[in-house]
């Protein structure tokens, strides 16, 4: 008997009755043709900040990435195991993508685990503190600030932990290669859950503005 949530079923059932039969000849092309889309997105795996509903894409538009921060790690050629930069490299050397695009995200817990190194793992192996060792520095530098309150520590680490992933991406040779041949564009955005907004980072200052609507 095969077996799955209740809520999940129902969901897929919604699906099928709606999204599916509306969208299934694009669906079917893909089938046919292959994917081909043209962003790929660097995401957190918070369920708050999903980027096909953010961005409004249908099947077969954004190749999307989820880890726990959003992070790209430093291009480690080193025969271990890396998923985000097996992705990285299928999405750039495969499927050619024009652009990455890391999206943060506000109250982000990835994040503020960084920040709050007091806490015990949640389990022996530590796996999300390792993990997100990847920013200590970054934010053992935002930890100390006493003129800064909590939020503003864990928005600033949000912020720097995305420019942080988009340098790191550029110590990946397939990505300095292509993007300085102009077949690649590097972006940032940082989004809201609380309110929807949607900042984006500003490519010559670093900092995160609000988008023209
Ligand atoms: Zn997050």
């Amino acid at each position: 008997m095969p077996h799955l949530p209740e809520h999940l079923l129902a969901g897929y059932r919604n699906f099928m009755s709606g999204r599916y039969p509306a969208e299934s000849g694009r669906y079917r092309s893909l089938a046919r043709e292959g994917q081909a889309p043209e962003t790929m997105i660097v995401a957190c795996c918070d369920s708050r900040s999903a980027p096909e509903a953010i961005f409004d894409a249908g099947p077969g538009e954004l190749f999307v990435l989820r880890n726990v921060g959003n992070l790209v790690p430093p291009y480690e050629p080193d025969g271990e195991y890396h998923s985000t930069s097996a992705a990285l490299e299928f999405a750039v050397q495969s499927l050619k993508v024009k652009n990455i695009v890391v999206m943060g995200h506000g109250r982000c817990g990835g994040i503020r685990a960084a920040l709050d190194t007091n806490s015990a793992p949640l389990s022996p192996g530590d796996f999300i503190g390792k993990w997100m060792s990847l920013i200590a520095p970054a934010a053992e530098t935002v930890s100390s600030s006493t003129f800064m309150t909590a939020t503003e520590r864990q928005t600033a680490l949000e912020r720097i932990s995305i420019r942080y992933s988009i340098a790191n991406l550029r110590t990946f040779p397939c990505v300095s290669i292509i993007e300085g041949k102009g077949r690649l564009t590097l972006h940032g955005a940082w989004f809201d859950i609380s309110t929807g907004e949607l900042w984006v980072m500003n490519k010559e200052t670093g900092d995160f503005e609000r988008p023209e609507l």
